[in-house]
């Protein structure tokens, strides 16, 4: 077991938050361990269950608010999936594989030759941050027995409250058996020992848009292969048209509306059949690898919720109430093991607010204004409503839209695919939603998440000034259009 601890001093909330990062800073992180925790230490005002970014930030927030924290993770590291398999090293991989495409395919055009480019996988895979921990099962309600990492030693903490952040794993296909080898999950496929010719990917979602990418740049043949009619995993309809555009010039191939019905090793070949999602003619699918990404599930094996009755609803997932609380009130949960969309910055939020909820009775998410990004290049990015969900809503809406082909410091940088487009509300102008397509997209949403969160107009950000030239020009211009029907580049 990892365990931070904390006491109402702030010297020990200095090392909690020292002992947060150590799978960055071990040496550090070990000393504040010795010091700070003692066998002695089994009782605690909060015990947190995994360390990702949802129980971390949660442990280190109790710990700011003066309560007694231990956080257990059974990784060995800190992060959970988001620092060791999923956020980071996936952005790793998307960076370097852009810039090793962007060197053999761009560069020239820029007036700048360099000859002898080479990939080395090797060190790709090296160019990132790995982790190190005991499992955690519930005894009762303020009992947590955790196992350690060598699987024998056992031992009893206590907690008034107790912070389930357990997150989530891959959610399988039924009969097809992840190897991580050949038929890959999304941590294999960030492990893949060489550039397979031919690769599949099950899965037009957000994971799979950009591991496809990742693998497609460094010169991989791939299909994508969606039941869906679209991409892009619900985002707007029209980004979505426009950004599989994007990526089918970029040279990924897409079979939407097609379900696939199994997929197994023969030798070095993976076959995947596939048929038309509504039925129709079937065919096999041929590749070196194949990538399952359809989405994760909640993980909760082995916690022990059986032991005090914590109630889960029918896809698993631990059902809480607006306070974060389980139907055992000192029970709370955050993060993918619950309800919302599964991101890091989410469960980030929630670690804060249930913390200030145990100390304090008060704590706020705002779930409208909480920002997706796909880290392809253009990146996509969306905070708030899209056309689809207000069409449902039966709200009224106008639209906004500005290119990037119209942007001048996108195009100064030769790097201008995509657009801005805000939705806001036809009778007062309050901004719903922001959807971009472009490069630095995943940036440029931040301003849309504060104009959603404070309530902003288009015609406030229309009048607010920009630096030019900036990227962020667009959004002002695409406000412009939404509030007074005309940008003014465009
Ligand atoms: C390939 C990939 C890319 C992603 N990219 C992004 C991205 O760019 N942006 C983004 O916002 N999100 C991204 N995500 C999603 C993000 O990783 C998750 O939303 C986030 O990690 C959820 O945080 P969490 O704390 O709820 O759970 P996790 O990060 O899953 O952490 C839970 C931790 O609990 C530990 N644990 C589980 N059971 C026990 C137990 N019984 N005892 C002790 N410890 C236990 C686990 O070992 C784990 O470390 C990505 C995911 C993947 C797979």
């Amino acid at each position: 077991m990892f365990r931070l601890v904390a006491s109402k001093t702030p010297l020990a909330n200095i090392a909690l938050r020292n002992a947060a990062v150590k799978s960055i800073r071990a040496p550090v992180a070990t000393q504040f361990y010795r010091f700070y925790s003692t066998p002695a230490d089994t009782e605690y005002d909060v015990v947190v269950i995994g360390g990702g970014p949802g129980g971390y930030p949660a442990a280190i927030k109790a710990a700011q608010e003066g309560l007694k924290v231990a956080c257990i993770e059974k990784r060995g590291a800190l992060g959970g999936t988001c620092l060791n398999v999923g956020c980071i090293p996936s952005k790793a991989m998307l960076n370097n594989s852009h810039i090793y495409h962007q060197t053999q395919h761009d560069l020239k055009n820029r007036g700048i030759e360099v000859s002898d480019v080479k990939l080395n996988l090797d060190q790709m895979h090296k160019a990132r941050v790995k982790a190190i921990t005991g499992t955690g099962s519930f005894k009762t309600n303020t009992e947590i027995n955790v196992v350690g990492l060598d699987g024998t030693s056992n031992s009893t903490i206590k907690g008034k409250n107790i912070i389930i952040a357990t997150g989530s794993e891959v959610t399988p296909i039924p009969g097809i058996e992840i190897d991580e080898k050949k038929i890959v999950s999304s941590t294999g496929a960030l492990e893949l020992e060489k550039v397979p010719k031919k690769m599949v990917v099950i899965g037009a979602g957000v994971i799979g848009l950009e591991l496809g990418s990742v693998w497609s740049r460094l010169g991989a043949d791939v299909t994508v292969v969606e039941y869906l009619d679209a991409i892009g995993a619900g985002m707007d309809p029209e980004l979505a048209k426009n950004f599989h555009k994007i990526l089918q010039k970029q040279g990924l191939k897409f079979k939407l509306s097609t379900k696939v019905n199994g997929a197994k090793v023969e030798g070095d070949i993976v076959k995947v059949d596939v048929e038309a999602a509504k039925g129709g003619k079937a065919e096999t699918l041929e590749a070196d690898a194949v990538l399952v990404s359809i989405g994760r599930r909640p993980y909760t094996t082995g916690l022990g919720l059986e032991n005090v009755g914590v109630e889960l609803d029918n896809r698993g997932r631990v059902v809480i109430d607006s306070e974060f609380k389980t139907n055992v009130p000192n029970i709370r949960c955050i993060g993918d093991v619950t309800f919302g969309p599964m991101l890091a910055h989410k469960a980030e939020d929630e670690g804060f607010a249930v913390s200030e909820m145990i100390s304090t009775g008060h704590g706020h998410v705002n779930y409208d204004a909480i920002p997706s990004v796909i880290y392809t290049h253009p990146e996509v990015a969306w905070v708030g409503k899209n056309e689809t969900q207000l069409k449902e809503e039966g709200v009224k809406y106008r639209t906004g839209s500005f290119p990037f082909s119209a942007n001048s410091r996108a195009r100064t940088n030769d790097d201008a695919d995509g657009l801005v487009k805000v939705i806001v509300d036809a009778d007062t102008d309050r901004i719903l939603g922001v959807h971009i397509i472009g490069p630095n997209a995943g940036e440029m949403i931040a301003e849309g998440v504060l104009a959603v969160e404070y309530g902003a107009s288009a015609e406030d950000v229309g009048r607010t000034c920009h630096a030019h030239p900036t990227l962020s020009e667009a959004f002002r211009e695409a406000c412009l259009f939404a509030s007074f029907g005309k940008a003014i580049n465009f």
